[in-house]
């Protein structure tokens, strides 16, 4: 049997990193033994520390796929957003909780998507449909992406599932997750070794939005005013990558996630659809989100129907 790769989107997140670990594992229990987990990017801090806690090695680093390779994709389904090559891809599964945009396969697949607030509240799903028992490891990776993804379930994109999954979880894996949930939350918010170019990468999802080049990025922490002191370089590496990659909107949302607000530095030609979508007037290339947490939720919608 040939190789499967299962893989989440460039700039992985946690839950881009735990859904292909835990979809690997699902994988062996539904017949394909040869399932490997991988990832399209340097893991964050986040992920690292919940890695790390449960003793899970690293996905392995993939840059691109060849013609041919079976692939699943979990936690995106953008084209843009996927390992270089996808379009020649043979997609065999996609567990997903995204907008479906610009996707399209030659044969039948194996797609379950959800609004819920994370891949893995899907994935803990298909472990009960499928009556397979979910190893403590296991829950404990699960449980750290849907912490993640819903900020301790406090996104406006938590479900009811999303909240008994993480109870259920819990309970398998054995371990408090208020406590342990705000740990990992913290141990993501450590921003201060990164340059202002990586940064900006750190979270960067690419998207089309009527024919416009949008980038939004998204970091994490718990003093805005921390990350804003390097405004200048930020907007400087901003700035180089609008160039480099021909963008119309660079959109970069610091999110305080002990207030949930976000503060949002704005670049591009089309810095309006910010401007008409949230109703604000940009100073100093800067706008201030009251309640705006969720990238999925809050900003993609919102600037589509302004593009
Ligand atoms: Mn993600
Ligand atoms: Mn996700």
């Amino acid at each position: 049997m040939s190789e499967l790769l299962v893989f989440g989107h460039k700039s992985p997140d946690t839950d881009s990193i735990m859904s292909s670990l835990v979809m690997a594992d699902l994988e062996k229990f539904l017949g394909n033994d040869t399932t490997i987990a991988c990832r399209l990017g340097e893991i964050n801090k986040e992920t690292t520390y919940a890695l790390n806690y449960f003793k899970v090695e690293v996905p392995q680093f993939i840059e691109s796929i060849s013609e041919g390779t079976k692939v699943i994709l979990v936690d995106h389904n953008e084209f843009t957003q996927s390992a270089n090559g996808i379009e020649k891809a043979k997609i065999m599964k996609v567990v997903d909780h995204h907008r479906i945009c610009n996707f399209q396969t030659t044969e039948p697949l194996f797609y379950m998507a959800e609004p819920v607030g994370c891949t893995c509240t899907i994935l803990y799903e298909l472990y009960v449909m499928n009556n397979i028992e979910i190893k403590p490891t296991i829950a404990g990776l699960m449980l750290s992406a849907i912490i993640s993804d819903t900020l301790l379930l406090k996104s406006p994109t938590t479900t009811i599932k999303d909240i008994k999954a993480v109870e259920e979880l819990a309970k398998i894996a054995n371990i408090d997750y208020r406590v342990y949930g705000l740990e990992m939350l913290k141990a993501g918010t450590d921003l201060s070794d990164y340059t202002a170019e990586e940064l900006i990468n750190l979270d960067a999802k690419l998207v089309d939005m009527n024919g416009n080049n949008v980038k939004i990025a998204q970091v994490n922490t718990v003093a805005i005013e921390d990350v804003l002191k390097y405004q200048t370089d930020i907007e400087k590496a901003i700035n180089k990558i609008i160039e480099e990659e021909n963008l119309d909107l660079f959109m970069f949302i610091i999110t305080d996630i002990v207030n949930s607000n976000s503060e949002a530095i704005v670049l591009g030609k089309r810095t309006d659809m910010v401007e008409k979508a949230y109703n604000v007037k940009l100073e100093n290339n800067k706008a201030f989100l009251p309640g705006v947490v969720s990238r999925k939720k809050q900003v993609l919608p919102v600037l589509q129907e302004n593009a």
